[in-house]
């Protein structure tokens, strides 16, 4: 009889979350395989608890230090004493690096998401990679340092596990090399606004942009997603996780959310993953990798889908996609500075407080504003997150983008 393989303790960072949903729903198909170890959330303490409720992880923690007294309550008060209560970045920081897991989903929104990511790359995590604007952020530290401490990195963002698996999982890792590729595409859904010309975006509600037509997802990511900033990030996100320049990532409006990315090969063959739009695919491939598990998604019937469409994305109505390649080609903090102002563009829409359109105003704004430099370090990249943060909240308080 074959050994009994180890359990996978896995950390899902983000729990509370659209990707930590999905997450927890494939490790819940697989007991006696996978074991959600540590649940991680921001401030939502409730949440937490429930999820620890059905989930039984060993430790819970809080990211909001004043919530401490909360989380630790809320577990006692369920019966559940047996889970540990932690709290607090450097909390969290810890328990992704030590003994509690052997894998990590880092799916926390946000340049939040960076210092708990990098921690699972520096202690040699498998890491399961949601969290895109930490790639964005600092993508060159994050990859040198999950490739010293012989961390792997399985994209989760759809299209990147999509080219993962076309460039044969197991056989190759991402970023070993691209000798053989000629270029990537990555598909985009083109979001609730696809086909709208400039002048009827100037009216868009946040309910409006939140209102994905194909996946169900988070807040930040679903407005992303409208702008076609989502793809912006993932050109930088490919860059970084697959060693290829900005010229050789192509992206292609696909509406119907199924093809997930394509590969084309020096040969001119071209491979593309395909399945229907449940990230739990994507998830199950990092979890179960190099073996492939159930997911609990269906399988894909073209003949009811009838037909895959494609079509260039529109520069005009959609400016945040040219804002991000020019972000990647002037490189060193650029792409940091377009990730914070994003990052303060969207928050202010959700809130009312810009128009849509203020979104890629203030991202264009930030970039030619706020001086970039070298991404030498953590700290130069930490430097003009902050600065342009202070630019973006400056011209939103000014009342430019109303
Ligand atoms: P959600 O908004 O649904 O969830 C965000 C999670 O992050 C919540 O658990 C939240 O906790 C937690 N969080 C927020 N701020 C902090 C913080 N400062 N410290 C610790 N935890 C924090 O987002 P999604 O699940 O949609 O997205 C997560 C990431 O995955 C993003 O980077 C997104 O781009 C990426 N992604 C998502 C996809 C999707 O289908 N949803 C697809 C591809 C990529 P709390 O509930 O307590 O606030
Ligand atoms: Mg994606």
């Amino acid at each position: 009889m074959p050994a009994q393989a180890a359990v996978r303790r896995v950390a899902v960072v983000g729990a509370t979350g659209s990707i930590g949903a999905s997450a927890l729903d494939v490790i819940a198909r697989h007991p006696g395989r996978l074991e959600a170890s540590v649940l991680a959330a921001g401030s939502r303490v409730e949440a937490l608890v429930s999820l620890c409720r059905k989930h039984r992880p060993r430790h819970a923690v809080i990211a909001d230090a004043a919530r401490y007294a909360a989380l630790r309550d809320g577990l006692r008060e369920a019966g559940l004493d047996d889970i540990e209560a932690h709290a607090g970045d450097d909390a969290l920081q810890e328990l992704v690096a030590g003994d509690a897991c052997d894998t990590v989903v880092a799916a926390i929104v946000g340049a939040a998401g960076l210092p708990s990511t990098l921690a699972a790359a520096r202690a040699g995590k498998r890491l399961l990679l949601a969290n895109k604007e930490s790639l964005v952020l600092a993508g060159e530290l994050l990859t040198a340092a999950a490739h010293e401490a012989g961390a792997d990195i399985v994209p989760i963002d759809s299209e990147h596990n999509a080219i993962f698996q076309c460039l044969g999982a197991g056989s190759r890792e991402p970023g070993a090399g691209s000798r053989d590729l000629r270029r990537i595409v990555l598909t985009a859904s083109g979001g609730p606004f696809r086909g709208w010309t400039r002048e009827r975006l100037r009216g868009v509600t946040p309910a409006q942009a939140v209102k994905h037509p194909k996946w169900s997802m988070g807040p930040k990511i679903s407005v992303d997603s409208a702008t076609l900033m989502n793809k912006g990030l993932e050109v930088i996100e490919a860059h970084h996780l697959f060693r290829l320049p900005g010229e050789r990532i192509d992206v292609l409006v696909h509406p119907q959310s199924l093809v997930h990315s394509l590969v084309e090969f020096v040969d001119g063959s071209t491979l593309a993953q395909l399945g229907l739009p449940d990230m739990r695919t994507a998830l199950a491939v990092g979890l179960g990798w190099p073996e492939r598990i159930e997911s609990g998604v269906a399988g894909l019937d073209l003949l009811a889908h009838g037909r895959l469409d494609f079509e260039a994305p529109d520069p005009e109505a959609f400016p945040c996609l040219r804002l991000a390649y020019q972000a990647l080609a002037a490189g060193g903090t650029a792409p940091a500075i377009v990730n914070a102002a994003n990052e303060v563009a969207v928050s202010s829409f959700l809130q009312g407080r810009i128009a849509f359109l203020g979104i890629p105003a203030l991202v264009e704004d930030c970039l030619a504003a706020v001086a970039g430099g070298a991404a030498g370090s953590i700290d130069a990249l930490l430097a003009a997150d902050a600065a342009a943060r202070d630019h973006a909240n400056q011209r939103i308080a000014a009342g430019a983008l109303a």
